[in-house]
């Protein structure tokens, strides 16, 4: 057990708020500071850019715990405020008005921003990017004005604002640099059904493309321009590829990183003091036997149990899969596992592709699988754990066959 008794949280999203939880359901009766850059308190993203651009839920829905509930734990939830720094010798952060508050642990929940495209014409007004309740209700607005939107970076987070913006009635272009939607996290097989869907829905979708500029005129953004010189005109644009951990804080507090905030099997990172989980998190994965930084809603969701029983010196490790979903026109998919490359898999279909009812696995070259992803079919993702975790090599035709229970 810990004699510490101040415990800090930089960061104020799912993480955060689920280690807020997890210290309180772990009797910790401390003092408890969780300190948020954004003016909301904690919420989580994935309805941001499904049921809320869709108009079937606001953004308060998606609220983790209410204003009521940190009164009644007793978390101090300071928001609008932006940790600044970390001096690990005093152990104290500092904040933007100058002063400092002092810790026992320190937990680093700062999340990720979207990334920039560095091309002329992305800082003009008609440009968006997708990651805050904020930025939703900007994306709402521009639904209700807008007819044209291109979209640049046919990833998860474009894939589902161009669903939801051509069920608003918006004509929408996909820009993506490769040969398929979703590549790097699914291979070109399975990013082709992706390509399939989008394109039944009307949407207009170009592969290896490079956009060379955001065309703008008094202010505005006007479309786009290609490096091949091809302009695509538009209302709008959404700028959407992909996100950049906030480990400034860490880096400067000389915390080893990597892309993330390097952490091991508990989510401590190289100062014991100092816990980082969510999408910043780096981790030396025990069944993985690897580094992974995943930045999906079920690692935000779980790993904060772990984090707070590291914080109060109790033994713990995060071993879960990876695990994460999405939803888009009528596809709802989820996927379990980790493949480091997917192009390097074998991919084993079951079921209907062409329906999109399937699921599908990804195995090495010894047939044992290391992922499976499924698609308007439900309840398996148990036993897709169960496969991974056995470790066993299977016989990719009976995998495939609907008949060979799985
Ligand atoms: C639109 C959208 C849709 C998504 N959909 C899915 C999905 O369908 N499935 C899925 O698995 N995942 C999805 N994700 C990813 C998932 O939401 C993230 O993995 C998750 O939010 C990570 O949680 P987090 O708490 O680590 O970070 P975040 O949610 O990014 O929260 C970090 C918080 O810390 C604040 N902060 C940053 N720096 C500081 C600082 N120095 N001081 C104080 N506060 C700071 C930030 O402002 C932010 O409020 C989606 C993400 C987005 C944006």
């Amino acid at each position: 057990m810990t004699t510490a008794n101040r415990f800090v949280i930089a960061g104020g999203g799912l993480a955060a708020a689920k280690l807020a939880e997890a210290l309180r359901a772990n009797d910790f009766d401390g003092t408890v500071h969780l300190i948020s850059a954004e003016e909301r308190l904690p919420y989580e993203r994935p309805p941001l850019s499904k049921e809320v651009l869709l108009g079937k839920k606001t953004p308060e829905d998606a609220t983790v715990d209410s204003a009521q509930w940190y009164r009644d734990h007793h978390i101090d939830v300071l928001l609008g405020t932006t940790v600044t720094g970390i001096d690990r010798a005093t152990k104290t952060i500092a904040l933007p008005d100058g002063t400092t508050l002092s810790y026992d642990k320190l937990a680093l929940a700062t999340g990720s921003r979207p990334r920039k495209l560095p091309i002329p014409g992305a800082d003009a007004a008609g440009v968006y990017t997708l990651r805050t309740a904020q930025d939703t209700e900007a994306l709402l607005e521009m639904f209700r004005t807008a007819r044209t939107l291109v979209v640049i970076g046919a990833g998860w987070i474009g894939l589902e604002v161009t669903a939801a913006a051509r069920n608003a009635g918006l004509e929408v272009t996909v820009l993506e640099s490769l040969p398929t939607p979703l590549q790097t996290a699914l291979g070109a097989e399975m990013g082709q059904v992706f390509a399939d869907l989008h394109r039944e829905h009307g949407v207009d979708l170009r592969v290896e493309t490079k956009v060379a500029e955001i065309t703008v005129a008094d202010g505005r953004a006007t479309g786009v321009r290609l490096a091949d010189d091809t302009r695509i005109e538009a209302d709008a644009v959404l700028v959407a590829i992909g996100a950049r951990p906030n480990i400034e804080i860490a880096v400067d507090a000389g915390l080893a990183t990597s892309e993330g905030v390097l952490v091991d099997e508990s989510l401590a990172t190289s100062d014991p003091d100092i816990v980082a989980v969510g999408d910043i998190a780096d981790q030396q994965h025990p069944v993985l036997e690897r580094r992974i930084r995943v930045e999906h809603w079920a690692n935000a969701l779980n790993q904060p149990e772990v984090a707070a029983a590291t914080m109060l010196g109790r033994s713990a490790v995060y071993d879960r899969l990876p695990y994460f979903f999405t939803d888009q026109y009528d596809l709802g998919m989820e996927y379990t596992g980790y493949v480091a490359n997917p192009q390097d898999a074998h991919v084993v279909v079951r079921g209907d592709l062409g329906k999109r009812e399937f699921v599908a696995f990804w195995l090495d070259s010894g047939n044992r699988v290391l992922a499976g992803m499924n698609v308007n079919v439900w309840d398996v993702t148990d036993r897709i754990k169960e496969l991974i975790l056995g470790g066993e090599p299977v016989d990719p035709a009976a995998l495939a066959d609907t008949a060979t229970p799985l």
